[in-house]
């Protein structure tokens, strides 16, 4: 079974650019990884001679209330079955309400996790995820899924444990 990284977060902060950008592809390859299951996106990845699966979810609510209780099951699923979690937050619109919700829940797993600041384009990265580091979950990537900008230090950051 290879590695699998499960790219989580609220809606809109660009998990599916990033999973495109992963495993090269626009379409989940729904190929059959035994022991997977099926609610959710899945593709192939490999960087440095490293296979592992990228696994996309729709996102976890950004409503305000009661967030824990909305989180969606596949994304919650998602977590249960990764080796590793990249929590994607959005580094234009700062942290919200739904982030901490997350990291809250993350916090509570016994898994790695690595933040992931996207959006940086054209702005200033450093000043504008200082505030992610409130999440305590760790240093904080960045990356611009959309113009690959990143990526590479994170993979690297990413595989070394698998
Ligand atoms: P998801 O809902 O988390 O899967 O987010 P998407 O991947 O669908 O992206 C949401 C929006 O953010 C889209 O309009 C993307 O084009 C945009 N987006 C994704 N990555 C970047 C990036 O690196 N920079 C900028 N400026 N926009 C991005
Ligand atoms: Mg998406």
């Amino acid at each position: 079974m290879l590695p699998v990284v499960a790219l989580v977060g609220r809606p809109n902060v660009g998990k599916s650019t990033l999973f495109n950008r992963l495993t090269r592809s626009r379409d989940a390859l729904v190929a059959d990884f035994p022991g997977l299951t099926r609610d959710r996106k899945y593709g192939q990845a490999k960087y440095e001679g490293l296979q592992f699966i990228v696994v996309d979810t729709g996102g976890i609510s950004g409503d305000e209330n009661g967030i824990d209780a909305e989180m969606a099951q596949q994304s919650l699923l998602a977590i249960e079955e990764a080796d590793v979690v990249l929590f994607l937050l959005d580094a234009r619109a700062g942290l919200t309400v739904a982030d901490e919700a997350i990291a809250r829940h993350l916090r509570m797993q016994n898994k790695p996790v690595h933040l992931v600041a996207n959006k940086v384009d054209g702005i200033d990265g450093d000043s504008e995820v200082a505030e992610f580091y409130r999440l305590a979950l760790g240093d904080v990537h960045q990356i611009a899924a959309a113009h690959g900008r990143g990526i590479g230090l994170l993979l690297d950051t990413l595989v070394q444990p698998l």
